[in-house]
């Protein structure tokens, strides 16, 4: 056998564990990725102006996972980044997550300090709530007005345009990763640890894959070399049977043929521009749109990676239905957070775990709505729990 083990996917999920099991295994392992690049969604590379984008969407790294930046830390130095955003409320330009500032800059001065009042008393200073609790929590008329203003105003809207549900339809943690804050702290994030690579997220895949036991092929769908017998579950590599093995990373649903359905997700197109002779677009990294426009946010790149040039570019991003036949539209970005696709899911989870020479991981294989942390964390967790011990046994 030329491989001990294949991964299909050279994300995060993908290139932790390839890392993982060349470095500390010495295993020869065989990346199988269909994009033309590494590093997933993750991936960045300099446009036609010399400014650094991200292909896939603004990617910022926040964990309080200290392992997790120990880890990484391998391969990239970083930047301090705190990002920041505005939403775009009834004219205004206010910090999001809504917190103490933003109650202040859209209310009257008497009306602020009622709500900072009443949010104080009912919730504490210094807490995060979500927005469906903060509807929930009290009988109080002005709390049930101010929470309804930013359920309305923040929330709604957006919630509409990027899934084409309504918050209460989907699990209480999409909303929730934007709390309501009742303090001035004004970050989206408010982890511990927040960062940016240095030299960007592709230059440090590319440290992270650079041992002689790690191969890897672009442009190429696993299922075009990898050919799986479902039945007498045994995997074959260029036609030759492969007993070693096989880190998943791609969509659970497409691993299984679809055979309990497809597993719903959300896409996004990507309408970049470029501002010649402009060094500031807008004041802060990402500007939320949730009331006006079909896009939801607009990010400029140079605010968040701090790269220095004469000219900006930003991103829109214009979320649309995932659609796995129609180009433009084929990418899964977000899974869909609801319990009835949870329930479809166990369904592959289940089937999954009947397979002992198969590992599923990541966003798509574990159909888990992951930031970057939580997949680094997942991979490095599953390699020591689930790979060393494999290896060890043989
Ligand atoms: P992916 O990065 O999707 O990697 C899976 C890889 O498998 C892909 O490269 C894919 O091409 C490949 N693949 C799939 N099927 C096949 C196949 N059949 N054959 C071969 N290859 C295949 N996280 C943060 O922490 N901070 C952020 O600010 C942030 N912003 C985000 C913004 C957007 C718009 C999106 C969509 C995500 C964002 N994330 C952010 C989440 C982050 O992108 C993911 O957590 C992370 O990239 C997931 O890594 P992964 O390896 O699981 O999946
Ligand atoms: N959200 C919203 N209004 C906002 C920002 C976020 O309604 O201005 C909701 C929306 O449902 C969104 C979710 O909160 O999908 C999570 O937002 P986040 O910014 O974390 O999304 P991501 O960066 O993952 O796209």
């Amino acid at each position: 056998m030329l491989f001990d083990v294949i991964v299909v996917g050279a994300g995060f999920a993908g290139s932790v564990i390839a890392e993982r099991c060349a470095r500390v295994l010495g295993k020869r392992v065989l990346i199988i990725e269909k994009r033309a690049h590494i590093g997933g969604n993750a991936y960045d590379c300099y446009d036609d102006h010399g400014i650094l984008i991200h292909q896939y969407g603004p990617h910022i790294f926040h964990t309080n996972q200290k392992f997790v930046i120990d880890y990484l830390s391998n391969f990239t130095t970083w930047i301090e980044y705190q990002h920041r955003v505005q939403a775009l409320i009834d004219g205004s330009y206010v910090p999001l997550p809504f917190n103490l500032n933003t109650i202040q800059q859209l209310f009257p001065q008497h009306l602020a300090m009622q709500y900072i009042e009443l949010l104080i008393q009912r919730v504490g200073f210094g807490k995060r709530t979500t927005i469906l609790q903060l509807r929930e929590l009290s009988s109080e008329p002005l709390l049930q007005q101010l929470a309804e203003f930013v359920y309305q105003k923040v929330f709604l809207n957006y919630t509409l345009k990027q899934w084409e549900l309504r918050p209460e339809e989907l699990n209480p943690t999409v909303t929730g990763r934007v709390p309501v804050v009742i303090s001035y702290d004004d970050r989206y994030f408010a982890d511990e640890y927040q960062m940016m690579p240095k030299s960007g997220y592709t230059a440090m895949f590319h440290k992270m894959l650079s041992d002689q036991n790690i191969h890897y092929l672009l442009n190429t769908d696993y299922q075009d070399i990898v050919k799986i017998d479902f039945i007498n579950k045994k995997i074959q590599l260029f036609g030759q049977e492969f007993s070693g093995l096989l880190v998943y990373t791609g969509k659970i649903d497409e691993f299984f043929g679809y055979c309990f359905g497809e597993l719903p997700y959300r896409s996004l197109h990507f309408a970049f521009e470029h501002l010649p002779q402009i060094d500031s677009y807008q004041k802060v990294g990402t500007v939320n749109y949730p009331n006006d426009y079909s896009y939801t946010r607009i990010t400029e790149f140079k605010k968040i990676t701090q790269q220095r040039h004469s000219g900006t570019t930003i991103v829109r991003e214009y979320p649309q239905r995932y659609d796995r036949h129609k180009a433009g539209a084929d990418i899964p970005y977000y899974p869909l957070p609801q319990p009835t696709n949870e329930k479809l899911y166990q369904q592959y989870k289940n089937l999954a775990a009947t397979w002992s020479n198969v590992i599923f991981v990541g966003r798509l294989a574990e159909y888990r709505y992951y930031d970057m942390h939580h997949v680094v964390a997942r991979a490095l967790h599953v390699f020591e729990k689930e790979i060393l011990p494999k290896f060890s046994n043989q």
